[in-house]
């Protein structure tokens, strides 16, 4: 028998209504003889919620109690929607991550998937059962509840997928496929039908929330293709997998953004360079996303961090005092990155000279621009980003052209 993976988030299970639609979506997919798994989110906006109740309560949460709230949010889906089936005549069971057998390390609030014991659910799946499991949270070694960060239910399906040897897994969401960039923010965006698991991590690691990169490590891991379609439309998405050819001619993926960063400046480091390689494994360790450049005036160190990661990059550095000896921090919000994602762009700087150029034609005013191999990535205020993505995407010729977009 073939098992797949289908996964809905937020959205998509947004109301008991939509559960119910959902649930005929797993129905058909059972009747086509398939072993299925479900991998749900909490349902709309529950999870921040929340994280708003926490905010209320306190600012500096225990961590385990903090992960202990969150996974509630996914606990609630799971069994409606393992209700909704059974309404339905579709025998089914909900877990949650611990008794899914999902064990994670312990940086509680951003935990990494380590193992899955799948005997319990694939002793269901042959009783003819449909397992619905809860996303976003596993268990650590010591017995806590733990979750994987925000967005964490993608991981959740991909990586299941992998542990079951699954054909396929298949991501529900509000929009009908993987675009050159987000579609509610750049109507010109055009979709991409086909995807290597590459070019999908480099969009998903700059900012492209449709699926989070850490599903994608997964998935490429284990040949696992995964398919990204809408949860309400019936039309061709996105497939994701390791078959895809690479047209050298076209290396510009997409155009991604995140619209509320923070940066951190650290003034007058003893040793800069030290300073950068030990916070760096500090970051690391606490699995933190943070793009760390070195200003050449007075030996001082900028990071650009999400907003959610703020305080503990801001606890990292209070602790380390002593240590690294700067003289003082300054942190700014309300600004934003803008990123051009594409294959081997250090060997091509006439991207980023065309990215400098068109932005300053748009009167955008760059505060920091860096790259990568993978991307080049300008720092502004907020309300430069529109004209940014969309000067960009229309310059390095992303605009939507045809229906479908050919494979890249
Ligand atoms: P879910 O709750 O289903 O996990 P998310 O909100 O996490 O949904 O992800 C879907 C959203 O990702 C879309 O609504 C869209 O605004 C956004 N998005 C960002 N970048 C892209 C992109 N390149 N292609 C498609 N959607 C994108
Ligand atoms: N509910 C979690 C969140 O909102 C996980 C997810 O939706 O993937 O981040
Ligand atoms: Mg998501």
């Amino acid at each position: 028998m073939s098992t797949i993976v289908q996964k809905f988030g937020g959205t998509s299970v947004g109301s008991t209504e939509r559960i119910k639609r959902m649930a005929e979506k797993v129905i058909q997919e059972k009747k086509k003889g398939h072993d299925v798994v479900v991998v749900v989110s909490a349902m709309g906006k529950t999870t921040d919620t929340l994280v708003k109740f926490v905010s209320d309560i306190t600012t500096k949460p225990s961590k385990r109690e903090r992960d202990m709230l969150l996974s509630t949010g996914e606990q609630l889906t799971i069994s409606l929607f393992a209700m909704a089936l059974q309404q339905r005549g579709v025998e089914a069971i909900s877990f949650t991550g611990w008794q899914a057998g999902i064990q994670t390390d312990s940086v509680l609030g951003n935990a990494h998937i380590e193992s899955i014991d799948t005997r319990r659910i694939r002793s269901e799946l042959d009783h003819g059962k449909v397992v619905v499991v809860a996303g976003f949270q596993g268990v650590t070694v010591d017995g806590d509840i733990s979750t994987l960060g925000r967005g964490g239910s993608d991981i959740t399906a991909a990586a299941l997928a992998a542990a079951l040897k699954a054909d396929r897994c298949d991501i529900f969401t509000d929009v009908d496929g993987v675009y050159t960039s987000d579609p509610r923010f750049v109507p010109k965006a055009s979709k991409i039908t086909s995807l290597s698991y590459e070019d999908m991590k480099n969009l998903a690691v700059m900012g492209a929330d449709v699926l989070h990169p850490r599903a994608v490590k997964h998935a490429k891991r284990f040949g696992i293709p995964l398919y990204i379609k809408s949860s309400f439309e019936n039309v061709t998405g996105t497939l994701i997998h390791g078959k895809v050819k690479q047209n050298e001619a076209s290396p510009v993926t997409g155009i991604t953004f995140e619209k509320a960063i923070h940066r951190v400046d650290i003034f007058d480091c003893d040793d800069v360079e030290e300073f950068r390689e030990s916070f760096m494994c500090e970051l690391a360790s606490r699995h933190i996303q943070g793009d760390v450049y070195t200003q050449s005036c007075r030996n001082t160190l900028s990071v650009l961090i999400k907003e959610e990661d703020l305080q503990e990059v801001l606890f990292i550095l209070e602790k380390g005092k002593d240590r690294w000896k700067y003289s003082r921090i300054e942190e700014r919000s309300n600004l934003s990155k803008v990123s051009v994602i594409g294959r081997n762009l250090k060997g091509r700087p006439e991207i980023k000279i065309r990215v400098c150029r068109m932005l300053l034609e748009n009167a955008v005013k760059v505060k920091l621009i860096g790259e990568s191999s993978i991307s080049v990535t300008a720092v502004m205020e907020k309300r430069d980003v529109q004209s940014a993505v969309e000067c960009l995407h229309t310059g390095l010729g992303l605009d939507y052209k045809n229906k479908i977009m050919a494979s890249m």
